[in-house]
């Protein structure tokens, strides 16, 4: 517990407004979209950055731990208070300082909403491309923090692809200013991309100057149908390797199908092994081309159905069942251990079948979806914790998914991160000396380790815990 006279210190720094105490508040922030539940001492809404820099060196002092948070949309636990402590919730900073179109970038503050910004940007024919799914609650703080990736992610690439350059309060209270706004910049070691996908642990972004392009001229959407998950998932590296770079390449099993089904009634064929939602976007005439020729492929896969929209109203139809599919697939069972592994693209058929063999083997729910076009696939291990010893069945098979994908090449997150619920796998992919060069970095930052802790890095007292 942080001591009443710090407390009254905080209140002082960021104004007594800004601080909320009461239990109700402080149970709100105890969790994020993990489901998993650490009560805060402490919340602070903080309205500039000098009020983060005196907080951060209040707790160099006194020694309490500082949690910065977004909209607390993240899969990985990052903004869960494990050690108690100030939950910092950067929402009120969320301005949106300037939309340069000549030099293609925007200065945003964290608090801003992935959407709006996107919104902002392309009623002037610009494009912020990285649009992970929760976009409509999501802070851009967050995605920098996450390096949030989503569906374009396959043609645009991810958020770090789009940072210019951070203004950021170091854990030791001192405010740097990474980057550049030019096109081009190589001063020195790069910060920036240090820092992003630094999930909170490395200093509290309070400033973010993004990298913008034009918005495409038109797009075109398909759905395609397909008897087997082997029949979608080869069509996808075929795509690929027909030199077609869609915008993206969005893929869901049958039991997603089925789910999605039964929560939207929108005429999806159950029987179906697979889908595919495709989307090519760029000049008219060329999509026209690119359509044709995806729709060959998907036939010579023995697609069952293609349905090619013809307008933006079908085409957010068909977008309909890929959105709902997170919600959807709970359905199954009440609890969802949720992977996100990427595997290089020519390997996504193989690793849905040993995905496959892996849940028959611990005789396991498990759906998947996601972006199969960059290899992040969404692995789902459905389980009933009220089932005897079906909880540790999950934890054996998400070990063997890791195992296996790291075998083909892959990485454990493509764009969730470590958080709390990957910590106790990190050194497989990393190796230990790898994680202790990161250790050194993390203790060159905040030698008190006072930002975030017990993020990442595995510790003792971390249980493998998943999104139970
Ligand atoms: C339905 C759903 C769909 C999703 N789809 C996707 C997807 O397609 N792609 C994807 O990549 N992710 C996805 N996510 C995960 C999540 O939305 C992203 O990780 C997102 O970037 C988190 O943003 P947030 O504002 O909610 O951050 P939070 O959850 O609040 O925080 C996430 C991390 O960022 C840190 N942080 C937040 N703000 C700052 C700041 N200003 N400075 C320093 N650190 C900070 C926190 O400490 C924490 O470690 C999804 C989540 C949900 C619930």
């Amino acid at each position: 517990m942080i001591d009443k006279a710090v407390i009254n210190q905080i209140q002082n720094t960021v104004g007594k407004g800004n601080v909320a105490l009461d239990k109700e508040t402080r149970i709100c922030y105890s969790y994020d979209a993990t489901n998993l539940k650490y009560l805060p001492d402490l919340i602070a809404y903080p309205t500039t950055r000098e009020q983060i820099s005196e907080t951060l060196k209040l707790a160099n002092e006194y020694r309490f731990p500082v949690i910065p948070r977004g909209a607390g949309t993240g899969f990985t636990g990052g903004t869960l208070p494990v050690q108690g402590g100030v939950v910092m919730v950067l929402t009120k900073m969320n301005k949106i300082w300037q939309i340069d179109r000549e030099n293609l970038f925007a200065i945003v503050e964290p608090g801003v909403i992935t959407y709006d910004l996107q919104q902002e940007v392309e009623k002037i024919g610009l494009f912020y491309p990285p649009d992970p799914a929760s976009l409509k609650s999501s802070t851009i703080g967050g995605n920098v923090a996450e390096c949030a990736g989503g569906p374009r992610a396959l043609k645009y690439g991810t958020t770090k692809d789009y940072v210019l350059g951070l203004e950021v309060v170091l854990p030791t209270g001192e405010i740097i200013s990474t980057g550049v706004i030019t096109a081009k910049g190589v001063v020195g070691y790069d910060l920036t991309k240090l820092l992003v996908g630094s999930e909170g642990t490395l200093g509290i972004i309070t400033k973010i100057i993004l990298r913008l392009i034009p918005l495409p001229k038109s797009k075109r959407t398909l759905l395609a149908i397909f008897p087997t998950i082997d029949a979608a998932a080869t069509t996808v590296s075929q795509i690929i390797s027909s030199k077609i770079i869609p915008a993206t390449l969005e893929f869901m099993d049958n039991a997603c199908i089925r789910c999605v089904e039964d929560y939207l009634h929108m005429g999806l064929p159950v029987e179906a092994g697979a889908l595919l939602i495709i989307e090519v976007d760029g000049a008219p005439e060329a999509l026209s081309v690119e359509v044709e020729e995806i729709q060959k492929i998907c036939q010579a896969n023995q697609a069952i159905e293609i349905k090619v929209a013809k307008d933006n109203q079908e085409a957010e139809d068909l977008w309909k069942a890929r959105r709902a599919v997170s919600t959807a697939v709970v359905k199954i069972n009440p609890t969802k251990v949720n992977e996100d592994i990427t595997v290089p693209r020519s390997k996504v058929p193989e690793i849905l079948r040993r995905v496959e063999a892996i849940g028959k083997k611990h005789n396991l729910i498990i759906v998947n979806f996601g972006h199969a076009g960059d290899g992040n696939i969404h692995v789902n291990v459905m389980i009933d914790k009220r089932r005897p010893g079906e909880e540790e069945r999950a934890h054996a098979a998400v070990k063997e998914i890791f195992t296996t994908t790291l075998e083909l090449g892959g990485t454990l997150s493509g764009e969730h991160g470590i958080g709390i619920t990957k910590a106790p796998y990190i050194s497989m992919e990393l190796g230990d000396m790898g994680l202790e060069v990161m250790r050194r970095i993390k203790k060159a930052f905040d030698p008190n380790n006072i930002l975030n802790p017990g993020k990442i890095f595995p510790e003792k007292q971390t249980k493998q815990v998943h999104h139970l």
